[in-house]
Order: C-alpha cells, then structure tokens, then sequence
C-alpha cells in the first residue's frame, strides 16, 4: 500500500506520531523492496512503491544510515550514457544464523539482506537419537566458525532455526519431535545461550520454513496462495494463504501427514491408522520399492535412488504407487486450500522424475475441477536448503519490519 506523503491533518503530537508510523511503514516498505527484488534504481524505487522522488531519497539517506542499504553504480549498465545509480542491499548491514535440525542432517548458514549467504555447512549424521542438548552442542561447532569469519563491521541480528516437530514459535519450545527422539525440548532457549548475544532466537517448523522460502525465494513472483510438502521421514506441510503463513491458532497447522487417507492402512506412530505417511512418507517409498522392512536413512535412499536410475521395474512401479498416495492427498489439500502452486520438497524433491506422472494422476482424481485448473505441482527449486534459507528469512523479518527499530525487541515474528 503506498502510503500518502503528507500526514494527516491533527494536533501536533498526534501528528508527530502518525508521521513516525509512515515513515516505519515506508522504510519497511523500500527495505522488503530491495531485499526480495534486489538492487533498483531510485527512480524505479519511487514509481514501484508510488513514494515522491523526494521522499525516497530520504528514505534510502536514513536506510544507509543504519547501514542496510548502499548506493553503487548499476549492476547491468544498458544503453548510452551513465548508468543510473542503484541501490542495494547492504549484506552485512544485518546477518542472520540460519540452522536446521533435520533427522538425517544438522545445517547452518550466515546469511545477510538480500539473502545474500555468506557460508553454510551441513553435516550428515546417523539416526540415533541425541538429546537436545548435544544436538545444539553439534549446531555451536559447525556455526562457531561460520561467525568468525564474518567480516568484522557486520552486524548480527538474530538465529532462525527449523526442526522436524512440532514448535511452538513464542519461545522456540519443540512440543514434539518423534523422530529426533524429543518431547518438550526447549531449544530456543539452549541456542540462545550457546550462540545468541541477546539476538532474538526463532524457531519455527521445517515445513513451515520451506514454505516461507519457496514463497519468497523460490521463484513464484505473484503467487500469493501455495504449498510446500516437505517428504521427510515423516510428511509435513507449510501453507502460505493470501501472502501470508498460515499457522493456526498456536502455530501448528499443516500436520497433513496425520489426515486420514487408508482406513484400512498401515499403522502409524501417532497412535491412529492410515495416516497419510504411512502411505507416502519415507517408510513407505522404501517398503513399495522392495528396499526391506529395516530399511531406513540416508544409505537406504542412495541404494533406492541407483536402482530407479537403473530403470528397475519392481523400484519405478513402487514409486508409482506412493506417487499415487501422494497425488491423492495433494487433491485432498488442493480442494482444502484452493493453492496457486504445490511444491514438492525434501524426499519428494529428490525423487520427483519418478514420482510426478503418478501424483499428476492421483491428484486430478481427487481435486474438484475448478481448483484443478488453477494450480500447478512443481518440484522445489530451493531443494535440500529450502529450510534453511527460511530460517535465514525468518530471522531477518524483524529487521524488514521495522528497520530503524530493528535494535528494539522485535514485533511479531512470522
Ligand atoms: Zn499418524
């Protein structure tokens, strides 16, 4: 919404204060700009968010002096004459630590505005269940170098985190999260210890992130309704509805591998029988394409991924079938949610060449005609790092918020 120069008419503090609130509005305003976008001329700037050329030049002189923006020449100089300055992001203006605790894998990155990364490690580690505490322990050693090799004027302003469970995002608690083997483990508090200087700690759902990133980053301009499936061992959904993250009431919605699929399926961890992993998720992709009732992790879908390279029969029919599982409850949520895009993620992602002709079918079995016909099913383009960069966007929000006020406590955090 661009927002009117002048302030309305009132006495003189309350006009004080509705001048500060436009003025937050349209810093936040250029700041998401060029954070998303990346580097615009002020011109460009001043026609996109209907902002005076005057207005906009103090904006960008208070946003470089917070050091979140710079101006330099443009990137792609085009036709005769000076190319017209641009303005970018200032990476080092305001760095994030982006970390996810995945089953298979433990991951950090640095990441400044712009979603410019500065370095990432991840590091594949077993099934076997560590507590809480050594799992931030690990995600310390791995991050620990990644922050001292910053460069030395950048500024830290915070740490996302995804996990695979169940987290409530108001202090980073994760209610539940089976397969890392931990019930009401307070990991929001443990990293802040560990790596926080007093930068807020976020922590939010794996799904929930991929959702974010694929939204923001993935490539989708324009799309304001989408859907990010995350195939892990489990199944897990993050849902962006009219631009937003659609969280539920206490943040845990998107628990699709729960739904009922197969009453007369398989039972599930959960208690219930025929949930929709049981049909889809890891166990069951190993279990239809003949890899063995133990098979389980990384080593098993490496030997799963030579053999459907190879063409066997048995392994491509097997994908078939969890593709067909997989398309139907796709239906099943495009009927709920109405998306633009669903994007397949995690396991899905790796496996899509196989898995995509079977959920293709499934799903238009089960979606209504006229949902059907607005959405597309895409492969993830952010791959294995989708939770990690919206970790990094997570983190960074308070910032794109409110970036004069990004010193304070930060507001509410999406
Ligand atoms: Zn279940």
């Amino acid at each position: 919404m661009p927002t009117s120069d002048t302030p309305p008419d009132g006495d003189t503090r309350r006009t004080g204060v509705a001048t500060d609130e436009v003025r937050r509005h349209n810093l936040a305003l250029v700041l998401r700009r060029l954070h998303f976008a990346g580097p615009l001329t002020r011109s460009r700037l001043a026609s996109i968010t209907g902002l005076s050329r005057s207005t906009m030049a103090d904006l960008i002189g208070e946003l470089s002096s917070l050091d979140l923006v710079v101006e330099g020449p443009s990137l792609t100089p085009s036709g005769p004459g000076r190319p017209s300055p641009m303005v970018h992001t200032r990476p080092h203006g305001a760095v994030v630590l982006a970390v996810e605790l995945a089953v298979d894998s433990l991951a950090v990155a640095t990441v400044g505005l712009g979603g410019h990364v500065f370095d990432r490690r991840r590091l594949e580690r077993s099934r076997e269940h560590i507590s809480p505490e050594e799992a931030v322990q690990d995600v310390a050693g791995l991050a620990r170098p990644l922050l001292d090799s910053l460069p030395p004027n950048h500024r830290l302003v915070g740490v996302g985190v995804g996990v695979a469970g169940i987290t409530r995002r108001s202090d980073g608690l994760v209610h539940l999260a089976p397969n890392l083997g931990w019930r009401d483990a307070p990991i929001g508090r443990l990293l802040a210890a560990e790596l926080s200087d007093g930068q807020p700690v976020m922590v939010a759902n794996e799904a929930d992130l991929g959702a974010l990133a694929e939204h923001r980053r993935g490539g989708h301009p324009g799309v304001r309704h989408l859907i990010y499936i995350a195939g892990e061992v489990g199944i897990g959904a993050g849902i962006i509805a009219d631009d937003e993250p659609l969280l539920g009431a206490t943040g845990y919605a998107g628990e699709v591998g729960h739904a009922l699929i197969n009453p007369g399926g398989w039972p599930c961890g959960c208690g219930a029988t025929g949930c929709w992993e049981t049909e889809a998720g890891e166990a069951a992709l190993l279990r239809r394409t003949g890899s063995g009732d133990a098979a389980t992790g990384l080593a098993a879908l490496d030997a799963l991924s030579k053999k459907a390279e190879a063409g066997e029969g048995a392994v491509l029919a097997g994908m078939a079938e969890v593709g067909r599982w997989l398309g139907l409850g796709v239906g099943n949520l495009i009927n709920l949610f109405n998306p633009e895009v669903v994007v397949l993620g995690g396991l899905y992602h790796r496996f899509y060449r196989f898995l995509a002709p079977a959920v293709g079918q499934g799903a238009r079995s089960q979606a209504l005609a006229a949902p059907w016909s607005r959405v597309s099913i895409v492969p993830s383009r952010l791959g294995v790092d989708a939770t990690l960069i919206g970790a990094a966007e997570l983190a960074l929000s308070p910032v794109i918020a409110d970036p004069a006020g990004a010193g304070r406590a930060p507001v509410f955090l999406r």
